[in-house]
């Protein structure tokens, strides 16, 4: 298998974003949990999105992994990487973007990158270079209080090249609307200038086309789901890859049992708990319980295994804020939401050793948790439940075939659990 893209995500949820947006344009893509082994076997796919954590982690610690995921990619025939980071371009004057990006360049021996966060459709636009947040710049969004990374420069063009080696030039919009010889020839210019960076402005949607036809052409790029959008549609444009509709790539039922776990405690989440109690059995466990060292995991799965054969079951630990808040006070946050989260993971484990290969988890630590204790190396992206929460076909699980749903508190509709069980067959 030969894949026409090899991405390197810097954190979980952009990687899952942007491997959901690959399969919305037609490609077979599976999204894997940091660099996979070099013998992990893989579906017949396109793309494969390789989940890091390295947006916010020491420059050289982030190089190091990321240079093992190209490596890794490579091997498998990649000829385009792009590197995806944060559609607002969160890092620091320390890194990580520019460090990862002058690695991969050396290591690919590519002349010139394209970079760009924009993506229209989200409300992320270049133009001019700035980086605009819906109507404002970076530096007057929410993002210039960010914890970690505070954004103070939209000028990107600056922001770049203060992180990195190599000089950086600027794609205008005007060369952009004029088609892709003219950033091709305004790349070339800059290039034989010894720039080996350009972000390039795109502000509407058909922009990324643009972008992504020409980046296809080189053998790196950097930014967003908006340019792997356009790298997709590009990939499908040229022939390159045969777009397949999500929903037919669903692949051979799984059958086995059904369950859903839910930590989130979300107001969506609590109204698709109160919902589901109309069509499957919920049990809530008792998160004072957990917290004073009661067996609550054993008392759910015992809960569980009873009624696993008649069909599919829910477990809670959600609660109303007020409710929140006082177990909070009592045992303190971070304790609280660490305690819930192994006892949901533990619960998960047990359930897929009692024969669960559909498993649905509401909650975005939740769902990390029970992902992490599974185990699972990586997931081929399937149809959408809802937006943005694909069903998702584990692949070189130990427990062999199964699918998942994880889902952020807020997404989903308020039939979520139903929804997600009338998909994943
Ligand atoms: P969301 O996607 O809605 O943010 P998460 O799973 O990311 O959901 O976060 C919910 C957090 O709340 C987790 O740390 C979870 O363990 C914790 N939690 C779950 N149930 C309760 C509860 N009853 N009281 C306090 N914290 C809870």
């Amino acid at each position: 298998m030969t894949l026409a893209l090899g991405c390197i995500a810097d954190d979980y949820t952009g990687a899952s974003d942007l491997a959901n947006t690959l399969t919305r344009a037609g490609l077979r893509t599976v999204q894997t949990i940091g660099v996979p082994a070099d013998d992990l076997k893989l579906p017949e796919v396109d793309a494969v999105v390789v989940s890091l954590k390295s947006r916010s982690i020491e420059a050289g610690l982030a190089v190091s992994r990321s240079r093992a995921a190209e490596k890794w990619l490579r091997g498998r025939g990649a000829s385009h990487v792009l590197f995806k980071i944060c559609s607002t371009f969160d890092s620091t004057d320390a890194g990580n973007i520019g460090p990862v990006m002058g690695a991969l360049r050396a290591d690919c021996g590519e002349g010139i990158v394209l970079v760009t966060p924009a993506f229209p459709e989200t409300g992320r636009t270049v133009y001019q270079g700035n980086l605009f947040v819906g109507a404002v710049p970076l530096n007057e969004s929410p993002l210039k209080d960010h914890p970690l990374n505070p954004m103070h420069d939209s000028n990107l063009v600056r922001v770049l090249a203060r992180q990195s080696r190599t000089q950086v030039g600027l794609v205008d919009l005007a060369t952009l609307a004029r088609g892709a010889e003219a950033v091709r020839a305004r790349l070339a210019e800059l290039s034989g200038k010894g720039i080996g960076a350009a972000i390039i402005d795109a502000v509407f949607d058909r922009d990324l086309e643009t972008i992504g036809l020409v980046a296809a052409e080189h053998r790196l790029s950097v930014g967003a789901s908006g340019i792997g959008l356009g790298l997709a549609r590009a990939l499908v444009s040229t022939g390159k890859v045969k777009s397949v509709a999500a929903s037919s790539e669903q692949g051979a039922a799984v059958g086995g049992a059904v369950a859903c776990l839910a930590g989130s405690c979300s107001h969506a989440t609590l109204q698709q708990i109160a919902n589901a109690e109309r069509v499957m059995p919920v049990l809530h466990v008792d998160p004072d319980r957990i917290l004073t060292g009661a067996n609550e995991a054993q008392r759910a799965l015992d809960w569980a295994k009873e009624r696993l054969a008649q069909g599919p079951v829910l477990i809670a630990s959600s609660a109303t804020p007020a409710d929140v808040a006082a177990l909070q006070a009592r045992h303190g946050r971070d304790a609280a939401g660490h305690a819930i989260e192994q006892t949901m993971a533990d619960i998960a484990e047990n359930l897929v050793k009692s024969g669960v290969r559909r498993l649905i988890v509401a909650g975005g630590e939740t769902s990390g948790a029970v992902v992490d204790r599974l185990g699972i190396p990586g997931f081929l992206v399937g149809a959408e439940i809802a937006a943005g929460v694909p069903v998702l076909r584990a692949v070189g699980a130990e427990a062999g075939d199964m699918l998942l749903a994880l889902k952020s508190g807020n997404f989903g509709g308020p039939e979520f659990f139903a929804d997600a069980i009338g998909l994943m067959r």
